[in-house]
């Protein structure tokens, strides 16, 4: 008898798969992007998830890469003290981990409301992965420390109707940003979207995604909350 394979089928989620580490990139002083191997059929939509099973942790993590990408691409924050994001940092080339998936529902849906993208750091990949399948016509706001933690702003000031970078601890560096916030992403909302209904989606986290959802509740009657909670 042939030897059994390890793959397992590709259109249950759960499914254990082993992808492989082809690079890693520095974002910014605190955050980094891996390309992994994409295993034989895998699929998924804008703004799912891959869950890394090491040792006897769990990690999740959003997809930065589109549904056609010949590879997975995922955008890590490195936690100091962290148990798996380091793991990730130091991870020799052609390491081989182990991922099930794609999990999760955060995927962009369509409607006549104008959807307005929230995100804390890391919390900027699914939207990164919607707007290269071709959604346009948002507002985006990223709330981050300060301006050098602002990845994907190129693809973002492209594209987007509005582009905010939302600064909650600016340096005298981040008066360059154009059109940047110093305050949070909720204190942006609260003060300058003008009154509608939107769709509203939530990345990073969770008070970020708890303020914003009060507000849009108070102020914003007619909306939709989507949110994906990172921790
Ligand atoms: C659905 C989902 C999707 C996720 N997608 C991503 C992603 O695309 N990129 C990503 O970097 N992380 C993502 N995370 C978080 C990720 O799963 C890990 O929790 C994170 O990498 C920290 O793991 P760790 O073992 O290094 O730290 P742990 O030892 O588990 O320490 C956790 C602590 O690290 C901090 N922390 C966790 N995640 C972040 C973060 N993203 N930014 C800043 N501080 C953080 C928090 O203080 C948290 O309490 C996601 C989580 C969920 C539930």
């Amino acid at each position: 008898m042939g030897k059994k394979a390890v793959s397992t089928p590709p259109d249950n989620p759960a499914a254990i798969q082993i992808v492989e580490l082809l690079q890693r990139r520095r974002l910014t002083k605190n955050a980094f992007e891996i390309e992994l191997t994409r295993p034989p059929s895998f699929e998924f939509k804008a703004g799912q998830t891959i869950r890394f099973i090491h040792e006897s942790m769990e990690r999740y993590y959003s997809l930065l890469s589109t549904p056609d990408d010949p590879t997975l691409t995922l955008c890590v924050y490195y936690v100091p003290q962290g148990s798996f994001s380091p793991v990730l940092a130091n991870a020799a080339i052609g390491a081989a981990f182990r991922i099930t998936g794609p999990h999760g529902y955060f995927t962009f849906n369509p409607s006549e409301r104008t959807p307005v993208f929230v995100a804390t750091g890391t919390g900027i990949a699914p939207f990164v992965s919607m707007v290269r399948c071709g959604v346009a016509d948002f507002i985006i706001l990223h709330e981050v420390a300060s301006g050098e933690d602002l990845y994907f702003q190129d693809l973002f000031r492209k594209i987007a109707s509005n582009y905010t970078p939302c600064l909650l601890e600016p340096s005298k560096a981040d008066l360059s940003p154009p059109g940047s916030f110093h305050g949070s992403a909720a204190g942006f909302i609260k003060k300058n979207l003008p009154p509608a209904s939107y769709d509203f989606y939530l990345c990073g986290e969770r008070e970020m995604t708890r303020e914003v959802t009060l507000l849009a509740d108070e102020h914003f009657p007619g909306s939709y909350v989507f949110k994906e909670v990172f921790f």
